[in-house]
């Protein structure tokens, strides 16, 4: 409990420089968005092969920024969860109909397997799309040359809800696994090591706990396990939790 409260805090004290930055960084980036696609208009126009391949190259770069922008300032934005009946199942077919395009592109397959009789859980409906969403999006980039997601949702032992997030890529060290979910770790060269913490920062805030394991015969599985609906969380207990001290 005390490694998760530190978590949040080095998060928190993170995402309020960050958003200052971010602030600032965010309007000329949008800015340069839109010129960007006049002179993707223009170039297109004027049949000029080398300007265009820079304007993509330049696009790709714009988009990767403000990818970055995005992840600090759902760092500093993020409120406590506003916790909701949801159906788990729905909202996970529905984020691996989402990221489908991407997964085709990249080779990987995927499947939802859900247990007849699951129930409810309590959720925040955007802030867990973002958490399952930065699984998901790990684990494409852990399968380059293809390969499955899979995503098994359980009844747990207690009532509650087990959600796996599996990959066939290629695997977290053991020695690390107790690293990745700190701010900025990363093993990518173009990583922001941001994912696996608010993801993580996300669920806990939901009451609940999130496990890397590994797969036999490699992959990576992420475990999640919720509170059922109606189970006492962080948000509706008087103790004080570390999702309402810090004010974000
Ligand atoms: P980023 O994706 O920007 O590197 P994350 O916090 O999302 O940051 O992930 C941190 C690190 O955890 C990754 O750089 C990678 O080494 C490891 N990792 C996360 N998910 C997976 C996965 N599904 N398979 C293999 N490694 C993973
Ligand atoms: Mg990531």
């Amino acid at each position: 409990a005390r490694s998760e409260l530190v978590n949040a805090e080095r998060l928190a004290a993170i995402g309020k420089m960050a958003a200052h930055v971010t602030h600032e960084i965010r309007n000329p980036l949008s800015s340069i968005g839109l010129n960007l696609e006049l002179l993707e208009e223009e170039v297109a126009s004027s049949d000029n092969k080398e300007a265009s391949q820079l304007v993509v190259a330049i696009k790709a770069e714009v988009e990767r920024l403000s990818r970055i922008a995005e992840q600090y300032l759902s760092i500093s934005r993020r409120p406590r969860p506003r916790l909701e009946r949801e159906r788990v199942e729905d909202l996970a077919r529905e984020l691996v109909a989402f990221v489908r395009p991407e997964l085709d592109r990249g080779g990987v397959a995927s499947r939802v397997d859900a247990d007849d009789d699951l129930p409810d859980a309590r959720l925040d409906e955007s802030q867990f799309r973002q958490a399952l969403l930065n699984l998901m999006r790990n684990a494409r980039e852990a399968m380059a040359k293809g390969g499955e997601l899979i995503v098994s949702i359980h009844k747990a032992d207690d009532g509650g809800i087990d959600l796996a997030v599996d990959d066939t890529g290629s695997g977290v060290p053991e020695e690390l696994r107790a690293s990745i979910f700190d701010p900025f770790f990363t093993t990518k060269q173009r990583g922001t090591g941001l994912g696996l913490a608010v993801t993580r920062d996300i669920v806990e805030a939901h009451g609940g706990t999130i496990r890397c394991l590994g797969r036999e015969g490699g992959g990576t599985r992420f475990l999640i396990h919720l509170p059922a609906a109606g189970v006492s969380t962080p948000d509706q207990t008087e103790a004080p939790s570390y999702s309402s001290e810090n004010n974000r």
